[in-house]
């Protein structure tokens, strides 16, 4: 099993495999994510100018740049 894998929705926070997250994924082509994929830990999120970050506390910074 890869780590890399995303556990959980990044946005809602419920099971990634349970459900559509259609809308969720739809949202986040605009909005940083709230939940750690790996963790469901909420994330540290800061809107920034020019996208914005994300930090869990256990998995580091997701940025929009890229
Ligand atoms: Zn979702
Ligand atoms: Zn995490």
């Amino acid at each position: 099993m890869s780590t890399e894998t995303a556990n959980w929705c990044d946005r809602c926070g419920e099971a990634a495999a349970t459900g559509s997250h259609d809308a969720c994924r739809a949202a986040r082509e605009f909005e940083p994510p709230r939940f750690c994929a790996s963790c469901r830990r909420r994330m540290k999120v800061q809107v920034l100018p020019s996208g914005w970050s994300a930090v869990c506390v256990a998995h580091g910074e997701t940025t929009s740049a890229g």
